[in-house]
């Protein structure tokens, strides 16, 4: 066991503060990850507020973690002492169940293993990446390829396959028109994303205020959703919507933007449930979709996507104090486009 500096929510209406956390004995088949670099997601948010449920505090949040391994199993031969690797939303699944078996962990019938707030192997509750160290089955780490530069390529591991893994599902590319709604975390990922796959991007936002930022990004559009005229005038037209929103959108709205046999996709995890008039369904043979992050070797496979199109987060790096700070700004919609921790602060 080895003890570890991290930030903890200790209640759900209290700030995060600094405490020590233990960390497993590193087994056969795990890593032990020194921490360089953890990503505030807004679902880490949602999660130590309480919004998605009640939770086991204190809890360490964090799963955009980049660090450097410094012990491995006896077992491990994918991560030598030394690498670069990253971990994301899950360290551990089933392993054996039909969806674990075709590379959607994520999807685990059993229930893939939270990287905090869920229940670890040793029956302890899994803490996050807000932290100086991990210890993780080696299973779900990934290699951080050369070239992505460390704390820009930490959001990959949560907002980088968010939105990578619907844009591939649903064949975002040459000749697609793709909105994405949200430029926030993830939205400015998709936007990144689907750009590199060649798709022509629209972003959706409030505001027309990160307008010359979406542009700057790789998108071809923008539009403000307050607007009303928006949406007249982008009826019918995108093949694929990817909704990023963190709160409840008016469902009905947006689907009208699609074009027959378009998706809209939700990947924004509101708690409040959303709600849908069929007929926006129906008259254009459309589909309301969602989706969870993506599997270990899709994760792999997005890193390497992005360090190809050179692609990374953009990111104001914060000194582990200025955390609640940071979560008050994603609130207020005022992140550009993701704050990371330096987690050399969290000592
Ligand atoms: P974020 O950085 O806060 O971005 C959300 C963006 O949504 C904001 O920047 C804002 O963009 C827009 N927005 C916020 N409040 C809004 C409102 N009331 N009405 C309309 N638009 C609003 O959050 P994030 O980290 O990208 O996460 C977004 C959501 O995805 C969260 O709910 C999170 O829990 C969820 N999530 C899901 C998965 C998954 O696997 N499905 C993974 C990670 C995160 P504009 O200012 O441009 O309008
Ligand atoms: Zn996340």
């Amino acid at each position: 066991m080895m003890r570890v500096h991290a930030y903890a929510a200790p209640a759900a209406a209290e700030p995060l503060t600094p405490t020590m956390i233990e960390r497993r004995d590193v087994g056969p088949g795990d890593v032990l990850i020194e921490i360089e670099y953890a990503g505030i997601c807004h679902s880490d948010i949602h999660t130590v507020k309480g919004e998605w449920g009640p939770q086991p505090y204190p809890l360490v949040p964090g799963h955009e973690i980049v660090g450097s391994v410094t012990e491995s199993g006896a077992a491990v031969t994918r991560h030598r002492v030394g690498d670069r690797v990253g971990v994301g939303c899950m360290v551990d699944s089933c392993g054996e169940c039909v969806n674990c078996r075709n590379g959607d962990e994520q999807y685990c019938l059993d229930g893939m293993v939270s990287t905090y707030g869920g229940l670890d192997r040793d029956g302890t509750v899994t803490q996050g990446g807000y932290s100086t160290h991990v210890v993780v089955d080696a299973g779900f780490v990934v290699s951080v390829p050369e070239g992505i530069d460390p704390a820009a390529a930490a959001p990959l591991l949560c907002a980088g396959i968010t939105t990578y893994s619907p844009l591939r599902h649903w064949a975002a590319g040459p000749g697609r028109k793709v909105a994405v709604v949200g430029l926030g975390g993830l939205g400015h990922m998709a936007v990144k994303i689907a750009h590199a796959m060649e798709a022509e991007v629209t972003v959706l936002s409030q505001s027309l205020k990160k307008q010359e930022d979406g542009l700057r990004l790789g998108a071809d559009h923008y539009h403000a959703t307050s607007d009303p005229d928006t949406f007249e005038r982008l009826a019918g037209r995108f093949d694929l919507i990817v909704n990023t929103v963190s709160a409840a959108i008016d469902v009905d709205a947006y689907l009208g933007l699609l074009a027959v046999d378009g998706t809209l996709v939700n990947v924004g995890a509101p708690p409040e449930p959303l709600s849908l008039n069929v007929f926006s369904l129906i008259n254009a043979r459309r589909s309301y979709a969602g989706s969870v992050i993506g599997g270990i070797a899709e994760t792999q496979e997005m890193l390497d996507f992005c360090a190809e199109h050179r692609i990374g987060a953009d990111i104001e790096l914060i000194s582990a104090e200025q955390i609640n700070e940071a979560y008050e700004r994603v609130l207020a919609s005022d992140v550009r486009y993701r704050f990371v921790i330096d987690a050399a602060t969290f000592r």
